[in-house]
């Protein structure tokens, strides 16, 4: 089994179990390094990110959680969303916040020209409303603009690790593009090209299999070939939201990147990140 995760929620924002028991979960079961990665806050109103008025708690929870399993590493983090003009700096929430760890990730994606956010996660209502009202079914611009502000996020924002890349997939189930269709090839190439560039490392996240959304991981069959033939750091996350999703889909990450020739991911010690044979 493997010892790390970086991509865990809580009742901090829209994980289902508490800090503690999350952390007691992952030191039973043999984890050595963890981060603890909540919804960071966004400047408006909404029912799934932490608030700004529980930053000290929440780093206090942490602290104290350090304190309680000296042997197991856990990382202070957060999940960050990037829209462009709208949020906070990451290297400034990272100071203000005491953290040693960012997934940076894109949830709500920003039509160019209204500025409207088109919700991409949560259930495919959301998609599918949100395609026709913001982006008014043009998926081509929708997929577009969602891959162009996740390569704006890396070069500007710098996250460690890139969450669930091509989330833009899960609840397009195949219907209004295909992945194996050019244009996305490129788009997915060209950020893929990004993150090797900026040297930030890329989560397997095998949350939309385990969820029963998708058949494959994020990021799809076809990524993890580029990713091999470019060497691109990977690391496995799985985005867990409550007890039973700490080691969630990690038999299926393993088996998918051995099969596309991936032997080696990065793990995050207390020395930094160093290679892991799978
Ligand atoms: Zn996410
Ligand atoms: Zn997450």
């Amino acid at each position: 089994m493997l010892d790390f995760n970086y991509h865990i929620h809580s009742t901090f924002s829209d994980g289902a179990s508490p800090m503690w028991q999350m952390t007691q979960q992952a030191h039973r079961s043999g984890f050595k390094h963890i981060a603890i990665t909540d919804h960071g806050p966004l400047p408006f109103q909404n029912d799934w990110s932490i608030d700004q008025a529980a930053r000290k708690a929440y780093i206090k929870m942490i602290n104290e959680q350090k304190d309680l399993y000296p042997d197991m590493n856990i990382f202070r983090g957060l999940e960050l969303d990037y829209i462009p003009g709208i949020t906070e700096d990451f290297q400034k929430l990272k100071e203000l916040w005491d953290l040693e760890l960012v997934v940076g990730s894109v949830h709500l994606v920003k039509h160019p020209e209204s500025g409207k956010l088109w919700f991409i996660d949560g259930p495919k209502q959301n998609y599918d409303s949100g395609l026709e009202k913001i982006f008014h079914q043009d998926i081509k611009k929708g997929v577009q603009t969602y891959f162009h502000q996740i390569n704006e996020m890396i070069r500007t924002q710098k996250p460690d690790i890139i969450g669930h890349i091509d989330k833009i997939r899960m609840n397009n189930m195949k219907r209004f593009f295909l992945p194996s269709d050019p244009w996305y090839q490129e788009l997915l190439e060209e950020t893929l090209t990004c993150v090797k560039s900026c040297n930030c490392i890329l989560e397997i996240n095998p949350r939309g299999f385990y969820k029963g959304k998708i058949e494959d991981l994020f990021p799809s069959d076809i990524a993890l070939e580029i990713i091999r033939d470019n060497n691109i750091p990977v690391t496995i996350n799985t985005d867990a939201h409550k007890t039973d999703e700490l080691s969630k889909g990690h038999e299926k990450a393993i088996k998918k990147l051995k099969e596309n020739g991936i032997n080696s991911v990065k793990r995050l010690t207390e020395n930094g990140w160093e290679d892991y044979a799978l």
